[in-house]
């Protein structure tokens, strides 16, 4: 049993992190102010060849393992940015990666690698079904040569942003299938050449996540960029799923680092009562707690993310890798914004930005509410 982290690894962390540290709190203030896009980090970071790390190298990526993907992503929020604007490329890699046909693989994920393709948004969630994704409504009606899709999704994060997204449909009712997780299929969908087929609107959220609902009407896809079987796309969708709870682990476990560092270093310098604030332990202890259960949490994420690059079933590690991260996270949060005392609201501090990252993550798959 090895805990330490491969010199790889730490090469990572060390080159990511110079990356991400040109990008600054101004910067994120900034994207968050106007709720912009960060182009110019999601460029630097795929022209650094960051964004294709889990592509295999003979299509153009680095060919890197998942525990690598989750040290990228740490490593972003730990220097205070937020990797959530970019990672769906690296989750929905996994049913790609793993079900895709040789053809879909060819076509893009060369072009995904130079970044002249965005695959960043992935549509499961719809209105009416919520959490129980068997119980989406989302058709795709087989035709001659492939499906017409109708139907509404919500969440869809990044859709407008990407130039293709993965969508998860029923071909079969949920009524006629033998199997409740039989039934549904996985596309790969060109954005641009659905056309008005696909109609995006914004949902404002607390924070700047640029996430929709789209309302798809009569949505023509071709047999090819069906992703494996026809209703065998719930399968397909645990390998994303499990690639994507880690993936947000490790943001979490990243934003954690960050608030224990930036509490750590306020609760020295602040003095009020003729003493730093840091001295009382009321402040002091839940900084330390904090940074207890971010170590604890960090530890099921590399075995979790271990698990799933050795190609062994992960489900339930990475699933409470995601419940501990996302808490011990939010235990970080606000332990921050409670040492900053009033400035913790105060835009200009950063606290409140980055404390509204782990307030949304733990409202995702696995939600904390599920104890
Ligand atoms: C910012 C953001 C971005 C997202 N991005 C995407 C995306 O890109 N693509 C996508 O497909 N989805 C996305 N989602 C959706 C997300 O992954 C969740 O699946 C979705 O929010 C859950 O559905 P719901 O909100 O309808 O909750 P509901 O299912 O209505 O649940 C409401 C509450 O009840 C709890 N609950 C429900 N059932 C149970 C139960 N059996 N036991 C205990 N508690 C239960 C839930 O945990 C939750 O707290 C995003 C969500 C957010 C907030």
């Amino acid at each position: 049993m090895d805990f330490a982290y491969s010199s790889t690894q730490q090469e990572i962390r060390a080159a990511v992190g110079e990356l991400a540290r040109r990008f600054g709190d101004a910067y994120w203030r900034d994207c968050d102010a106007r709720e912009a896009y960060p182009d110019a980090f999601v460029a630097a970071m795929t022209e650094a060849g960051w964004l294709a790390a889990l592509i295999p190298e003979q299509y153009g990526g680095s060919g890197l393992g998942l525990l690598d993907a989750c040290v990228i992503l740490e490593e972003i929020n730990r220097q205070g940015g937020n990797a959530a604007t970019c990672h769906a490329q690296m989750y929905t890699m996994a049913s790609v990666l793993q079900h895709g046909s040789e053809a879909q693989k060819q076509a893009i994920l060369p072009r995904i690698a130079t970044g002249d393709l965005r695959l960043q948004a992935f549509g499961v969630t719809e209105p009416d079904a919520g959490s129980n994704t068997l119980r989406i409504k989302t058709f795709a009606k087989k035709v001659n040569g492939g499906y017409v899709i109708n139907g509404q999704k919500i969440w869809t994060s990044r859709f407008r942003q990407s130039d293709m997204y993965l969508l998860l449909a029923r071909t079969t009712p949920y009524e006629d299938v033998a199997r409740k997780t039989d039934g549904l299929s996985l596309f790969l969908v060109d954005i641009a050449k659905a056309g008005r087929a696909l109609q995006p609107r914004t949902i404002d959220t607390m924070l700047n996540h640029h996430t929709n609902e789209v309302f798809i009407d009569n949505l023509e896809v071709a047999d090819e960029w069906r992703v494996g079987e026809e209703g065998q796309g719930f399968r397909y969708l645990l390998s994303s799923l499990n690639a994507e709870r880690l993936l947000v682990s490790s943001e979490c476990v990243g934003d954690g680092k960050w608030f224990v560092e930036r509490a750590r270093t306020y609760a020295t310098g602040r003095v009020v009562f003729d003493k730093p604030i840091g001295a009382n332990q009321g402040v002091a202890f839940p900084v330390a707690r904090a940074h207890m259960s971010l170590s604890a949490a960090e530890l099921m994420r590399n075995q979790a993310a271990t698990l799933f690059d050795q190609g062994q079933p992960c489900g339930g590690e990475a699933n409470m890798a995601k419940y501990l991260c996302s808490e011990a996270s939010w235990e970080a949060a606000e332990a921050a914004m409670t040492t900053y005392g009033g400035y913790g609201v105060a835009t200009e501090y950063d606290i409140e930005r980055k404390w509204k990252e782990p307030c949304t993550a733990s409202r995702t798959a696995v939600a904390s509410s599920w104890r």
